[in-house]
């Protein structure tokens, strides 16, 4: 039996955020509460300097984890974020950005396809911009708008979307069998804490910039976009790329529960330092005779 450790003072989530998210078989969306506190701190501050006590934690792993891909290593950590507009991508990345090193964090966008990315297979533009061994990149949308946004506006007929729930599942599997390590992430919020958002940005002239018209057109076809939600969440949460449904209603508790997944991802790899591989003893003396 594993003795538990005495120096374990973190205050570690006491439960494995990973496990209370995770779309397994018997998730329900439409059961999911946006506001519910699920987890871990009941307010504001409490939460937000938790997140900020995991950045030494994460830095450190982000180091090992490019000191593992300078020895050969090919692990790297791909967090993908999806969600209605305002459902806080943005603020989610700066969430991770907080606890991270910059320099190892690689984020891509993806808005609508341009006419040159529509010639090619949808997964192409995607797979330009997959983090590179030792490094953490972020999504801000990703392939899965190829079977959201496409299926709900039928930019693609039917046919043509149907088959992607597999291709997905396939490509997702070559990916993570080459050492990617997926965290699929829904950001859910509730269509009243959406229109909230929305009308905030318009009150706001420095935040027009973030409104887009066709926002209310998304918006107005939500239960189309709930739907084409919870089919890929079901078809696509697999033991190689999981989903995870974070309720998103109020901003402090999202990035809590996001930056605890990535903690916790980033803990599960424990990525290693690579073996040294020079002879330490005979270049110290090397340097001290230099
Ligand atoms: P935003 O993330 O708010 O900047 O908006 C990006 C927009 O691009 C959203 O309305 C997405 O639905 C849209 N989009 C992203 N990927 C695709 C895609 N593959 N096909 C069509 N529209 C897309
Ligand atoms: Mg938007």
């Amino acid at each position: 039996m594993a003795k538990k450790s005495k120096n374990n003072k973190k205050p570690a989530a006491k439960v494995s955020v990973r496990d209370l998210l995770r779309v397994g078989p018997e998730f329900d969306l439409s059961a999911v509460d946006a506001r519910r506190i699920v987890a871990g701190p009941k307010d504001k501050v409490q939460a937000l300097a938790e997140v900020g006590a995991l950045e030494g934690e994460v830095g450190d792993l982000q180091e090992r984890l490019y000191a593992e891909s300078r020895g050969g290593g090919k692990r790297r950590l791909l967090i993908l974020l999806q969600g209605m507009d305002t459902s806080g991508k943005g603020g989610a990345i700066k969430a991770i950005d907080r606890i991270s090193e910059p320099l190892g964090l690689r984020i891509a966008q993806f808005g609508a396809p341009t006419k040159a990315e529509l010639k090619k297979h949808f997964l192409w533009r995607i797979e330009q911009k997959l983090p590179t061994p030792g490094t953490i990149g972020i999504f801000d949308r990703s392939h899965y708008e190829d079977v959201l946004v496409v299926r709900v506006r039928n930019l693609v007929p039917p046919e043509e979307w149907e088959k992607r729930y597999d291709e997905i599942n396939a490509w997702e599997k070559k990916w993570a069998d080459d050492g990617i390590v997926f965290l699929k992430c829904m950001l859910f919020i509730s269509p009243e804490e959406q229109k909230e958002r929305l009308l905030a940005r318009l009150a706001e002239p420095d935040k027009h910039w973030k409104y887009r018209p066709g926002d209310v057109d998304d918006r107005l076809l939500w239960n189309d976009f709930m739907e084409a939600y919870r089919v890929a969440l079901a078809r696509c949460s697999t033991d190689h790329a999981p989903w995870y449904v974070i309720p998103a209603d109020r901003k402090w508790h999202r990035d809590w529960l996001l930056t605890q997944l990535v903690a916790e991802t980033l803990r599960e790899m424990n990525p290693q330092y690579p073996p040294t591989a020079f002879d330490v003893a005979a270049e110290k003396a090397r340097v001290q005779a230099s």
